[in-house]
């Protein structure tokens, strides 16, 4: 756990602070944003104590994987919506606030939703081939 700093989340996952629960097991917890982007916008985290998603055991990415369809199922259905964002904002110049790694679903409607820039650039197949190498070369396991 080394550095981590216990946040808000872990004291929303121990029942100190309240939430509107919307989903638990073994590994995940799901609860409804307090700021919600568009209606049914839900928060689901691991309940392992880890604050970037590059952090996470094998074990908790699993049980994320794990839960995320069918949240985002259960969150679309219950809304209607049509479509919807799944976010992970990942370090602080990243947007992210609260450092347990946590998973935005939010429902997309016409006027509400995940409002995205996507500058697109062009991508340069020898740049892309060295990229390719040093990514490889730096694929670990957990
Ligand atoms: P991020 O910017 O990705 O770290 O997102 C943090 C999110 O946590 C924001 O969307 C907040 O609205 C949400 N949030 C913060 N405190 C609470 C809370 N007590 N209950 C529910 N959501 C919260």
């Amino acid at each position: 756990m080394s550095d981590y700093q216990e946040t808000i989340f872990d004291r929303i996952i121990a029942g100190e602070i309240p939430c509107h629960k919307v989903y638990e097991d073994e590994q995940v917890f799901a609860f409804l944003d307090i700021g919600p982007l568009s209606e049914g916008h839900t928060l689901v985290l691991p309940r392992e104590k880890k604050a970037f998603l590059h952090e996470l055991s094998e074990e908790a990415a699993a049980g994320l994987g794990r839960a995320l369809p069918k949240l985002c199922r259960a969150v679309k259905e219950a809304t209607g919506a049509e479509a919807y964002n799944v976010l992970v904002n990942s370090g602080e110049s990243a947007g992210q606030v609260v450092m347990h790694v946590h998973l935005h679903i939010i429902p997309k409607f016409p006027d509400t939703g995940f409002k995205m820039g996507w500058n697109a650039g062009k991508l340069d197949d020898e740049r892309a081939e060295r990229l390719v190498g040093r990514i490889r070369s730096n694929i670990t396991e957990s």
